[in-house]
């Protein structure tokens, strides 16, 4: 399902079909070009920042992609500004290793890390997770409205089902390890009970009306597919 496509061939509520505003921020002209490229064969509108000057002047996007390493100011203080004065979700760009300062990242309020070197799939599962809309058969799950229908008819979710049911259909059909839904759901340095997420998962199977929605893999997490 492409964001964007009007899959079912019911009229969608207007605006709801304008492709997702991606701002790019990367300072590497082959590495943004790469990217802009697979993510508009993705369907998404892609604006590119080379600065993080450029990137706090740009135009208002429905999600950040941002790049730690820059050349004026490092990714981090973009990301303190630009959560400073909206709530638009970000996608920080970290180098392998770098784990603390991804933790850092989370802090200054982004709302997920990639770690390069990454796949597009993974990259636009990730915005996908917090930018929806995702439409997976009769089920539609719009992160950035916080929405989610079933047939057309509104699911009523605690935020924390919806995070799950955003984070498995922004990559249906594949397996959402335990780890990255206790990390994006319950925060970074919780790694307690993964009880937790059975109970949601629970409780989620019986809000979609058929267990079979949400399959258990069983040792790895939870995949999504239509029944
Ligand atoms: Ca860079």
């Amino acid at each position: 399902v492409r964001i964007g496509e009007n899959t079912d061939c019911r009229p969608l509520p207007l605006g709801e079909d304008a492709a997702v505003k991606i701002l790019l921020v990367e300072d590497e002209d082959s590495v943004a070009e790469r990217l802009a490229q697979g993510l508009e064969r993705e369907g998404f509108a892609v604006e590119r920042a080379a600065t993080g000057a450029a990137a706090l002047g740009a135009a208002p996007a429905d999600c950040v992609l941002l790049d730690v390493r820059l050349p004026d100011v490092d990714g981090y203080a973009v990301c303190r500004s630009l959560r400073a004065r909206s709530d638009v979700p970000i996608i920080m760009v970290t180098a392998k290793g770098e784990a603390v300062d991804r933790v850092v990242g989370l802090e200054l309020g982004a709302d997920d890390y990639v770690v390069e070197p990454f796949g597009l799939r993974e990259l636009v599962a990730r915005i996908r997770a917090v930018a929806g809309p995702v439409r997976v058969g009769r089920l539609g799950v719009d992160a950035r409205r916080r929405t989610a229908t079933l047939d057309g008819e509104s699911l009523a979710l605690t935020p924390k089902e919806l995070d799950l049911l955003a984070l498995l259909a922004a990559d249906a059909g594949a397996v959402v390890t335990r780890s990255r839904l206790l990390e994006r759901i319950w925060g970074v340095t919780w790694y307690g009970q993964t009880k937790t997420i059975d109970v949601h998962v629970a409780s989620l199977r019986r809000k979609l009306g058929d267990p079979a929605w949400i399959e258990a893999v069983r040792g790895v997490g939870f995949r999504l597919h239509e029944p």
